[in-house]
């Protein structure tokens, strides 16, 4: 990938998994905050209605206490029970008898029969016979309103306020309706009456329960069960955005903790990885590679008869197996570099090795790239030319991963075998196609898989596997190799089975040319 690409790519990313958290934290902080709203809303709401109820209770109380009085009406003795009863009720402020469309007394206003104080008929009457005059002048014609409601001529006078008397910090608007009138009969002071029955009427379908959001407010209704009273509670927006915006720094600061480390990470582990494949990059412009090699040995002899060139990554003094790089190579497309740097390294230290010794090789790996078409045999041969180095010296291992193209990998490996280099597949056995490719696939040689080589000799049903692909590999007059040998048993059971070459710890592990040459000196008769 381009690095300007790839830089902003990186700086996407690691911005997203900055915001991603913060993003959270803030629809967090909104729902939290419309969740503790509504909570408020309902906590207040419950209250005010148990008030409204406690009230209308009272004067339904106060009201069959009057039926009860066998006192002839108005009768001084009545008149104290009147006054007795308007005592017990905390919330009444009056308690009278009314007939013929007048007041005839009350607690409050003794016999009042002459003073012919009219009562006009009520503003609704309920299927039991309870009236009620929702709005009345008051009979001392102070400026304050009073609730009336009687039945059979008794009557309890209530002051409004008493309705809505809840405490409230946030002064929310609250308005109590009789829901069979449909009616708002007491609201909070300063509430918008319109509003509010405009609210109720709006929410009027619904039971009750949850708040509702609207443009500028959130309302709840909650209607009794026991009697035809409801409240309507509604808060204003700006006390709720206030609430959000403390919930909000609290959010922000949250995901701008979780979100900022978390970018970092993206962004450090995104350019390290970028760092890491151009720093390969920079090593194979500098051809900083260098090669190991590990023998092969004919097993039925331990006698060398070639090795393969493993590269390794020389980095800050130490090597990197190529296990490490050579995926990240392939991605950046530097693998081919890489096996033409292999060759030339190879031909560069094994050269006097490999002129002196016609029948020793060395095998070389090659990568997907390198299969896909014939620019790495057009080097080979190019840089053989001259060299006194027969072509069947320099091998070729290719693994399953390389045949992406089958088409085209069959085409260059009959390539390479043609103009006479040996192909090898490598780590056989692990592909899942292995078989299917040996039917056509031509190619000399069979490296058996180390995991393999690993099971000989335990319970693991895959120790059944290596006898097989011998066998088979025996059958289609192929030469096999056995890879990763790292005791004698294996090398005898190998050995048993047929297998005629074997590589491994066993035999030696991968080294500098130098002490290759070493190695060759005290082990191989045909080498010193
Ligand atoms: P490979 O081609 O299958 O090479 C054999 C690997 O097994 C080597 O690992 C070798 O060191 C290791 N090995 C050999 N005998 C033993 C043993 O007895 N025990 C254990 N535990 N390991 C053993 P290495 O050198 O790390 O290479 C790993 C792989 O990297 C190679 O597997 C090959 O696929 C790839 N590779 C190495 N050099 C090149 C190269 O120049 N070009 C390409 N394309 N790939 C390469
Ligand atoms: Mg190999
Ligand atoms: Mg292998």
């Amino acid at each position: 990938m381009h690095r300007s690409w790839f830089l902003a790519l990186t700086i996407v990313l690691a911005t997203m998994a900055t915001l991603f958290p913060v993003g959270i934290g803030v629809v967090m902080a909104q729902l939290e905050a419309n969740r503790r709203e509504a909570d408020q809303l309902s906590v207040f709401a419950d209250a005010a209605l148990n008030r409204a109820e406690v009230v209308m209770s009272q004067a339904v109380g106060a009201i069959q206490d009057m039926e009860a009085l066998r006192d002839e009406p108005c009768s001084p003795s009545q008149l104290v029970e009147l006054r007795r009863i308007t005592y017990t009720y905390r919330h009444i402020q009056d308690a009278g008898v009314y007939g013929g469309g007048h007041r005839l007394c009350s607690a409050l206003l003794g016999p009042v029969q002459a003073r012919q104080l009219p009562l006009p008929p009520p503003d609704w009457r309920t299927p039991d016979g309870y009236d009620f005059w929702f709005d009345l002048a008051n009979p001392f014609n102070a400026p304050r309103r009073a609730i009336l409601m009687g039945r059979n001529g008794n009557h309890v006078s209530l002051d409004p306020q008493v309705f809505v008397d809840v405490v409230d910090r946030d002064s929310r608007m609250l308005a109590v309706v009789h829901t069979d009138a449909g009616r708002i009969f007491a609201t909070t002071q300063g509430a918008n009456a319109a509003r509010l029955q405009r609210a109720y009427a709006d929410h009027a379908y619904g039971a009750g329960g949850g708040a509702r959001h609207e443009d500028d407010a959130a309302v709840v209704l909650r209607r009794s069960r026991t009697m035809p009273v409801a409240v309507v509670v509604l808060a204003p927006r700006a006390a709720l955005l206030a609430n959000w915006r403390a919930l909000l720094v609290g959010g922000l600061v949250v995901g701008l903790a979780a979100g900022v480390p978390l970018g970092i990470l993206v962004w450090r582990r995104a350019t390290r990885r970028f760092s890491l494949e151009g720093e390969l990059r920079g090593a194979v412009r500098r051809h900083e590679m260098v090669v190991h090699y590990q023998p092969i040995v004919a097993l039925s002899d331990n006698r060398c008869v070639g090795v393969e060139a493993l590269v390794r990554w020389r980095r800050n003094g130490r090597l990197v197996r190529p296990n490490l790089f050579i995926p990240m190579a392939e991605n950046a497309g530097l693998l081919q570099q890489i096996t033409d740097q292999v060759l030339e390294i190879v031909l560069t230290e094994l050269a006097t090795l490999l002129r002196r010794h016609p029948s020793f090789y060395v095998s070389i790996n090659v990568g997907t790239e390198d299969l896909k078409s014939r620019r790495f045999l057009g080097v080979l041969t190019a840089r053989l030319r001259g060299t006194g180095i027969r072509p069947e010296q320099i091998r070729i291992e290719a693994t399953e991963r390389g045949f992406l193209e089958p088409d085209v990998a069959r085409e260059t490996i009959q390539a390479f075998r043609d103009a006479g280099h040996p192909v090898y597949i490598d780590d056989f056995g692990t592909g899942y196609s292995s078989l299917s490719y040996l039917q056509s696939f031509k190619v000399d040689a069979l490296k058996i898989d180390k995991s393999f080589v690993d099971t000989i000799g335990q319970e693991a049903a895959s120790s059944t596997v290596a006898p097989h692909i011998i066998a088979m590999a025996r059958s289609l007059g192929l030469e096999v190799v056995a890879e990763g040998i790292e005791d004698s048993a294996q090398a005898e059971f190998l050995r048993q089975q047929g297998v005629d070459y074997g590589q491994g710890w066993l035999f030696g592990r991968p080294v500098p040319a130098v002490e290759l040459a070493q190695y060759l000196a005290k082990t191989a008769p045909q080498a010193a």
